[in-house]
């Protein structure tokens, strides 16, 4: 017998996330980010799941290359363009759709022998101050790229800060609105939570990503109740063993926990290095037998504690969910003080994955 985690990926979840978010955004087409290995879950094992999408947006062009020897034949975009020249040859040959977000890639993209233009993303500083040119550098960026052979269609595209509320998206609609004066071309700016809550910000393509896994934007999953959005991955383990602390026992290291009374525990199969938050702290949701019971002290690198109170019957091999369907990612992420991006994304590739 293997050890007991396991990380299931559900592929009906990962369907319905993409047509919750198309019926959000009807008039729009979407690129499906899965960047980071699909936020964790493993661009191979999913890509099918989503081929309803438009087109997957990534980072990497190994992830880019992947999808295109696995068959994809629709549009792809890189996040981030490219980032040395040299890739230039790939991205021709895979056919690939480029942001652009500083002059050095525009010389590079003039420079280069291509076999056919390329659709450019033109990336606009919108107030995130991350990548991007700002809207008042956008019509010489723009001249300079039309002139070019090697570009094909050109979407102007920015990416929000703060999507959650609608506060949040204002100034750099306004932003946006000054770089594409002018201007007549397709636009895209909408992450998850655009796509769910501003409208307005739809327009031609959008990018959602956390909520293709079925994971909140804002980090609440109360945010998303209610919209049919499914977790797409559940990360369970078993109990490996069971304690009885005495009254005052400490528990784990640093005795960051002590029992007030004596106190029956269980030990799942399951620390920070199958990526479970070591920062986690006593009180963390998590599921034994069907009971919503806390973890108790410190995360270990490979075991941590729960309480077996509320589940007097669960004992060696009860079936623990430290997140899916009943403790939601987001919960656990609020507990540790991150958010569900971070703990998809750092599944440790030691835990094995079965898709159903
Ligand atoms: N577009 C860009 C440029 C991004 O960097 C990301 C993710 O960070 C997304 C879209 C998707 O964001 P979300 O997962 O919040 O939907």
């Amino acid at each position: 017998m293997s050890r007991p985690i396991v990380a299931t990926i559900h592929s009906a979840a990962l369907r319905q996330n993409l047509a919750i978010a198309r019926q959000a955004a009807p008039d729009s087409r979407i690129w499906s980010v899965v960047k980071a290995n699909g936020y964790g879950h493993g661009i191979a094992r999913i890509w099918q799941h989503l081929s309803a999408t438009d087109g997957f947006a990534l980072l990497n062009l190994e992830e880019a290359i992947l999808l295109r020897e696995q068959g994809w034949k629709k549009p792809i975009l890189l996040l981030e363009g490219f980032f040395h020249s040299d890739e230039l040859a790939l991205l021709d040959r895979y056919r690939l759709t480029t942001s652009l977000h500083s002059n050095w890639q525009i010389k590079a993209l003039a420079q280069a022998r291509l076999s056919a233009p390329l659709d450019i993303y033109v990336k606009v500083n919108s107030g995130m101050n991350r990548l991007g040119f700002l809207p008042e550098q956008i019509p010489n960026v723009w001249q300079k790229l039309r002139a070019l052979e090697n570009v094909g269609e050109m979407t102007l595209m920015s990416h929000f800060a703060e999507a959650e509320s609608a506060e949040g998206i204002v100034e750099p609609m306004k932003q946006i609105e000054r770089a594409a004066e002018g201007l007549e071309c397709p636009r895209s700016l909408s992450n998850s939570a655009a796509t769910l809550w501003h409208p307005e910000a739809h327009f031609d393509w959008v990018r959602p990503g956390i909520v293709l896994y079925g994971a909140s934007p804002s980090g609440r999953w109360q945010d998303i109740a209610g919209t049919g959005l499914k977790p797409a991955m559940t990360l369970t383990s078993d109990i490996i063993a069971v304690q009885t602390l005495k009254a005052g026992a400490g528990l784990g290291y640093g005795y960051r926990y002590h029992a007030p009374d004596e106190q029956r525990i269980g030990i799942v199969a399951c620390g920070y290095a199958d990526g479970y938050p070591r920062h986690a702290p006593t009180g963390t949701p998590v599921m034994v037998d069907g009971v919503r019971t806390r973890t108790l002290g410190t995360v270990s690198m490979d075991m941590l504690a729960v309480d077996l109170t509320p589940c007097p019957q669960a004992g060696i091999g009860s079936k623990v969910e430290l997140w899916g369907e009943q403790i939601k990612i987001d919960e656990v992420a609020g507990s540790a003080g991150t958010v569900g991006y971070e703990l998809m994304c750092a599944l440790a590739p030691r835990v094995p994955v079965e898709v159903r």
